[in-house]
């Protein structure tokens, strides 16, 4: 059961025989991708403990602050499990969600792995092809930001590769379909690209969001496809071939066809670098 702060801490202090059971920086990693929740704690409502010595899966009561002044208890857990409900900003605090009107519901405005989620039903559009094919897809959202159309551009630049494939074929469903959508196909080298950023709230691909972008990831390689993630906005890798890099430049380019390199070998890839 969840304890109090200085019922948490006493506890880990003796069982850990120290003083200071969690040196302050020891979880920093851990939290740096959730920016919004660093902004939310506050030592002072906390014991003066920071938030650097909170293990994330610690089960301990925790008081936060939102930006707009509402105070709430909640578990490390509990917080870092908000991205999953909503796209607003408002989702982070208890209080500034239940004052939020209810969002209009735009299929379009809603993320790519979430269109349907309650419904059983399965998307029939995608087309009668063993798993690992990729095609041009109806169902396929357009790309998500500018950066992510400015890597697509350069890798092609630098790879000679069929474009204008985006979902892949997969044997079990994902969501409601039978097909992924990475943001980047390079089909000839069976390696999908994704480029994550947390958004402009700090929602995106954490909590329950990493888990979805984990089974997609397990989806790919069932159907043998790597996959290769561009993580910035302090993302930890979540694969053994990503790149952390904070957008798209010259060198992130680099390190991609480095990690792809890694992937299928310098002899296949070195085939498809254009001169
Ligand atoms: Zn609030």
């Amino acid at each position: 059961m969840a304890e109090p702060i200085l019922a948490w801490w006493a506890r880990r202090q003796f069982s850990k025989g120290a003083d200071v059971p969690y040196p302050v920086g020891a979880y920093r990693e851990a939290w740096a991708s959730y920016p919004v929740l660093i902004r939310q704690y506050h030592p002072d409502l906390n014991a003066g403990i920071v938030l650097s010595q909170i293990p994330p899966a610690a089960d301990v009561l925790l008081l936060w602050q939102c930006d707009a002044g509402h105070t709430f208890v909640a578990t490390p857990a509990e917080q870092r499990a908000r991205p999953a409900r909503g796209r607003r900003r408002s989702d982070w605090c208890p209080d500034c969600s239940a004052l939020a009107k209810p969002a209009a519901v735009r299929s379009g405005a809603l993320p790519r792995a979430e269109r349907v989620t309650s419904t059983v039903a399965l998307c029939s559009r995608t087309p009668d092809l063993p798993a690992g094919a990729s095609f041009a897809s109806e169902c396929a959202p357009r790309p998500a930001s500018a950066a992510e159309a400015a890597l697509r551009a350069a890798l092609f630049e630098r790879l000679s590769l069929t474009t204008g494939c985006n979902p892949v074929r997969i044997a079990r469903p994902f969501f409601d379909h039978l097909e992924v959508w990475p943001d980047i196909l390079l089909p000839e080298l069976r390696i999908a690209v994704e480029y994550d950023s947390t958004g402009r709230h700090g929602l995106e691909h954490v909590g329950n969001r990493e888990e979805a972008d984990r089974r997609k990831d397990r989806a790919l390689r069932a159907a043998r496809w790597e996959v290769v993630r561009v993580r910035t906005g302090r993302l930890e890798k979540l694969g053994p071939y990503d790149v952390q890099a904070s957008g798209v430049s010259r060198r992130t380019v680099d390190r991609l066809i480095d990690a792809f390199r890694d992937v299928r070998g310098p002899l296949l890839l070195d085939a498809y670098l254009r001169a």
